[in-house]
């Protein structure tokens, strides 16, 4: 059952990684979902302070928001009394319907056909996200406690089964090791379902959150001195029926040659990733060595140090090793888009998979502790360490801006550079707290 004033909205999350767009009656929704909504090119410059960047588009052009045609949407569930709200991400497109150069959907879109036209693989993922729960009258200062998970679970509760509703199959949901620091992790999906459903979690859990009269900040930091909120990125290679082409018992830390060639494709460019993956000023407070976060690019086996590393499976006898076995890219945070980031990382593991590179040394200890030289022996570096570190990267890895159309690289630029000049002369802390009130 509809009435005249349920309504729905098309939706892009843009190089911020927040969702902006445009709502209409549900009435409209049929004939929309053919002729989308108007969008405006310089909104790609449009800094997460709500500021559009200085930009080469300026007041000229036109494109549309355009969802999937056969996208059944999701519901951001309405509670007490409040309106539902039915949302569509759309792909932003020119107005002949084409796919625009500028838009991140798109691209990682181009990246997963390419993964399958070249090599027939699909990637198989899954976003973990980390947030503080803020303005909550309980103090949530008890580590994985039973009685802060109580003490939260109205919202809790109430969140997981938005999110079920909303389609993105949650797993689990905890008590995170940081003041106020909660995490909740979505079972895999295929392709491009993982960032789609990394966008409905976050949009979703803040809009439960909201209506707790709380907020679900989603924000890499909010404390200098304190423990980040990470979005590591869990994947795994499967053939297209879905056969797991990850795991090799004979392999070192089980890996097979492919899965490795991907993972050393995103190492050897992932000082230039960063910049997509960790885009805020703030993400490298958060992006440094004994956080448990990524200093380095080296591949871990269990080690939460390592900017990707072998996640744990159960190896009881009887289990099916084979379907478990999958990788975590660790570097990335929710400033960033996770269609950048999932497209990224495939546009990187392509170039290993086509250069056939070989196995990246595994990593069992703190790479901190490494020397100088055994670093340099391993091919293992520092990470960035700011923003502009970071972009710096990028602008030098001729490979990274080729996966860039044009409209995308002179966006990001005018968004970075207007973004980093907002912050300018700020503390660490007072950027904490401005990017908290984005997140
Ligand atoms: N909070 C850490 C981060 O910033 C992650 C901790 C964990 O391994 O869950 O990525
Ligand atoms: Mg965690």
């Amino acid at each position: 059952m509809t009435s005249a004033s349920d309504l729905a909205i098309f939706l892009t999350n843009d190089l911020t990684g927040i969702s902006r767009g445009r709502a209409f009656p549900i009435d409209d929704l049929r004939d929309r979902m053919v002729a989308g909504c108007g969008w405006v090119p310089a909104n790609l410059a449009l800094t997460p302070f709500g500021v559009i960047g200085e930009n080469p588009f300026g007041p000229i052009g036109d494109l549309r928001l355009q969802p999937d045609r056969d996208s059944d949407g999701y519901n951001l569930m309405g509670i007490d009394g409040e309106p539902d709200l039915h949302a569509y991400l759309c792909d932003i497109v020119a107005t002949d319907g084409q796919p625009w150069g500028g838009c991140g959907r798109s691209f990682a879109k181009r990246a997963l056909a390419d993964l399958a036209g070249e090599f027939g693989l699909t990637l198989k993922a899954s976003f973990e996200h980390e947030f503080f729960l803020l303005d909550h009258p309980a103090r949530l200062d008890g580590a994985f406690t039973l009685s802060d998970f109580r003490a939260a679970q109205g919202f809790l509760g109430t969140a997981m089964g938005a999110l079920g509703r909303a389609g993105v199959h949650p797993e689990m949901i905890l008590r995170e090791y940081g003041p106020r620091q909660f995490e909740v992790t979505m079972k895999p999906a295929t392709g491009l379902a993982a960032a789609d459903r990394a966008v409905i979690l976050r949009d979703v859990t803040r809009d439960i959150a909201r209506q707790f009269k709380s907020r679900a900040c989603f924000s890499p930091i909010i404390d200098p001195s304190s423990v980040g909120s990470g979005v590591h990125l869990h994947f795994s290679l499967t053939a297209s029926d879905g056969t797991p082409r990850t795991h090799d018992p004979a392999a070192p830390g089980g890996i097979s040659q492919q899965a490795a060639s991907f993972v050393a494709g995103i190492l050897r460019h992932m000082p230039a990733l960063c910049a997509l993956t960790a885009p805020s000023a703030i993400s490298y407070l958060r992006l440094t060595p004994h956080r448990w976060s990524a200093g380095f690019n080296c591949f871990g086996y269990r080690n939460r140090e390592a900017g990707v590393r072998i996640c744990p499976v159960d190896d009881s006898p009887g289990r099916d090793v084979s379907r478990q076995v999958h990788l975590e890219f660790r570097a990335s945070d929710a400033t960033a888009s996770p269609f950048m980031v999932l497209g990224a990382l495939v546009r990187a593991g392509l170039e290993g998979l086509r250069a056939k590179l070989p196995a990246p040394p595994l990593v069992e200890g703190d790479p901190a502790d490494l020397s100088p030289a055994q670093l340099q022996a391993m091919n293992i570096r520092r990470l960035p360490e700011s923003l502009p570190e970071a972009l710096a990267e990028m602008r030098r890895d001729d490979v990274v801006m080729g996966w860039l159309p044009p409209e995308l690289q002179q966006g990001y630029a005018a968004l970075k550079t207007a973004e980093l000049a907002r912050v300018d002369g700020m503390t660490p802390q007072q950027q904490c707290d401005l990017y908290a009130s984005c997140y």
